[in-house]
């Protein structure tokens, strides 16, 4: 049995996970409503970069995850992952566990223990014995944070946040190629943010998949990412693509930073300006 970080860096160290949206387009209902979500979107994501998205709700950024995760088509440009079409406008692409997601509103079998969730996209694709598949998913529980000792309850017993970290688990599991999160500390308040945040990162610092993350939270976008986007009003383009360019790990220290108060007020603006079109177009402004 090779290592779980053994296993799990693989796709980190062969350079795998480089996103490229090129003038991605999005009409909903083309013939009817047309509602444009997405227009002339274009993203460069290096393999291995943690990359938030922010920008005023209903701009079209979990339109543009579910392009990526293969639950929608797009109606004009293309993304490529690692050079090969990942979506174009003849193909739609199918969902995948080299692309897998992890949302707000938890999704673990109720019925099924820690374990059991943390290993059945193992089990269901066939990828090794399930003696096998126990033994990678009680290493990858014990590494991250020692969640071993939680292998046999149930989601149910836990906490939202604990059923949050294994699901991120669940997903990290099956050796994506990018991690797709939308807004998964959501419905959190900051005490579990934080912590959440310091679990997200040990699992970036150890494993370094490309990370793309939704969040309406521009502290939350800035401590943790390596670019932080913010998307226009609808239909939604990059306006801002910002740097981060803050030392790793990332500490309390990093927050209360000189550089992380400029780069803050740099999202600010861009995040307002397009807020407040969104606002005076009379949709609710969420940013
Ligand atoms: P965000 O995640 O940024 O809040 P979405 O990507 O969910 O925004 O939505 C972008 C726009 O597309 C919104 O105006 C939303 O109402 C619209 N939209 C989303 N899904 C559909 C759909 N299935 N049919 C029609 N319109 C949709
Ligand atoms: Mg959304």
């Amino acid at each position: 049995m090779t290592d779980a970080a053994q296993i799990l860096k693989t796709t980190a160290d062969s350079g795998l996970g480089h996103l490229s949206v090129q003038h991605v387009h999005k009409v909903y209902d083309p013939h009817g409503v047309h509602v444009e979500a997405l227009q002339d979107c274009s993203l460069e994501i290096p393999s291995g970069d943690f990359i938030a998205v922010v920008g005023p709700s209903g701009c079209g950024k979990s339109t543009l995850l579910n392009i990526l995760a293969g639950f929608d088509n797009l109606t004009g440009g293309r993304v490529l992952l690692d050079d090969e079409p990942l979506a174009t406008v003849d193909h739609a692409p199918r969902p995948g566990p080299d692309r897998v997601v992890v949302f707000q509103n938890g999704a673990l079998f109720p019925w099924k223990t820690v374990l059991q969730n943390v290993v059945y996209g193992l089990l269901v694709q066939k990828r090794m014995p399930e003696s096998e598949a126990n033994d990678l998913g009680m290493e990858l529980l014990a590494k991250t944070g020692g969640l071993d000792r939680i292998a046999n309850s149930f989601p149910g017993q836990l906490s939202s946040g604990m059923q949050r970290r294994v699901e991120i688990l669940r997903a990290l599991i099956n050796n994506p190629r990018i991690l797709l999160l939308d807004e998964p500390f959501r419905a959190m308040d900051t005490v579990s943010k934080t912590t959440m945040h310091r679990h997200l990162l040990d699992i970036y610092d150890q494993y370094h998949k490309t990370v793309f993350f939704i969040t309406h939270d521009l502290d939350e976008a800035i401590f943790l990412a390596d670019t932080v986007v913010v998307m226009t009003t609808r239909p939604g383009t990059i306006k801002l693509r910002l740097d981060v360019d803050l030392p790793r790990p990332r500490t309390r220290e990093t927050i209360t930073s000189h550089r992380f108060l400029e780069l803050k007020q740099q999202a600010v603006s861009a995040v307002h300006e397009e807020a407040k079109k969104a606002f005076e177009r009379g949709e609710r402004e969420l940013a």
